[in-house]
């Protein structure tokens, strides 16, 4: 039985009535993934943003290195387990308000294409709410598709570019 490590970003936008506030809830979530799933090796700080668009609704994200012997659809399976545990209610539709939402991005053993999970996660390169927390406990994690670090990937998407003479 082998060990794998994956790099998981967390997500939530709205308050469960038990755990309370979004970053509570990640909290919890993370907690729980320790005990249930297998040991976190490295939690990042959990980051708060302000509302965007007409949902007023404030995001809490954050990201974990585990080490599990999972295998990735596994991992998945128990991931979305955890998901409705905390009260995420999946009626199909991406994106909508949710308590809890896990992505797995990154993964040791590299690329995984299948209909249901695809590994690197295939928007992580472009959404700072989950490079900003995964470099806080994966700096040096190269990215198999681009061969480019966290680090690297973070600062390609924040640093404004050179403006052409
Ligand atoms: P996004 O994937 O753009 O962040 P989302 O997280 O809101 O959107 P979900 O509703 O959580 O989307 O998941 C939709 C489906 O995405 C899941 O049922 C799962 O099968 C699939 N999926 C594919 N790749 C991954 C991955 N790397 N991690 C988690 N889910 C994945
Ligand atoms: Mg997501
Ligand atoms: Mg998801």
């Amino acid at each position: 039985m082998s060990t794998h490590r994956y790099l998981i970003a967390l997500g939530s936008n709205q308050r469960h009535p038990m755990f309370g506030r979004p970053r509570d809830v990640l909290q919890v979530a993370i907690d729980r993934m320790s005990s249930a799933v297998g040991a976190v090796l490295a939690q990042s700080p959990i980051i708060t943003s302000a509302p965007i668009g007409p949902s007023q609704r404030r995001y809490a994200n954050g990201a974990v290195v585990i080490s599990t012997n999972r295998e990735p659809e596994d991992l998945l399976e128990s991931l979305q387990e955890l998901e409705q545990v905390l009260g995420r209610e999946r009626r199909g539709q991406r994106w909508r308000a949710r308590t809890l939402d896990l992505d797995i991005v990154l993964w040791c053993g590299g690329i995984l294409s299948q209909e249901h999970l695809q590994i690197p996660h295939p928007a992580f390169r472009e959404r700072e709410f989950v490079l900003g927390p995964a470099m806080a406990v994966a700096a040096g994690w190269r990215d198999p598709v681009t061969g480019l670090t966290i680090k690297q990937l973070h600062s390609r998407l924040t640093k404004p570019k050179p403006t052409p003479r």
